[in-house]
């Protein structure tokens, strides 16, 4: 069965002002789908298109690697976001936090110079490394999953996240999520699923 692109877990305008209808209507319909295409194209006709994307992901380079990667990567942010989202977590994740990285603010500005200093396109990242939580930057397509990581929650610096919005302001950008559109609810709901 071929790929297909997953719907956003809200409507296209839900998350304005802080994101805007025409950067999901272009990262989400053009960029995500474009991965979703490709990848389809590239495993037509192959046994490697009856696995599922993490069995792919898991056992691909290249392009195929690449795109697939790519399809996981948007639909996780995508639930990383919320409307009203933003501010500080509860409960076990915000125990958690307070345990691997002292407090919140040092955990935000680690997060913050991750996303701020991932040099060219990429990702920042919060995972569980071996019982721990660690702030990560990845770059392209890599993802925690190739390297026994779990992610909890990410952050897209590609350019193509944030220029329609922010321009070349990346900083303004990761302000924004932590402030207004992070999803704290998925976060914790990944760290209780492992
Ligand atoms: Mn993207």
């Amino acid at each position: 069965m071929a790929f297909t692109l997953p719907a956003l877990p809200y409507d296209k305008n839900a998350l304005a002002p802080h994101m805007s209808a025409e950067t999901l209507e272009f990262h989400h319909g053009k960029h995500h789908n474009a991965y979703v295409v490709n990848l389809n194209k590239l495993l037509e006709g192959k046994p490697e298109a009856a696995k599922s994307l993490e069995d792919v992901i898991k056992s691909s380079e290249g392009p195929v690697f690449n795109n697939a990667a790519q399809i996981w990567n948007h639909t996780f942010f995508w639930s990383c976001l919320k409307p009203n989202g933003g501010g500080a977590p509860t409960g076990d994740l915000a125990q958690a936090i307070t345990r691997d990285f002292g407090s919140f603010e040092k955990f935000a500005e680690q997060f913050t110079t991750a996303a701020t200093t991932q040099f060219g396109s990429g990702w920042a990242w919060l995972v569980l490394d071996g019982g721990k939580l660690s702030v990560t930057k990845t770059s392209n397509a890599d993802l925690p999953m190739k390297h026994n990581q779990k992610a909890l929650l990410t952050l897209d610096v590609w350019e193509h996240a944030y220029y329609i919005d922010h321009r070349n302001l990346r900083p303004r950008f990761i302000e924004t999520f932590l402030k207004n559109l992070v999803n704290w609810d998925f976060a914790l709901a990944n760290l209780k699923q492992s």
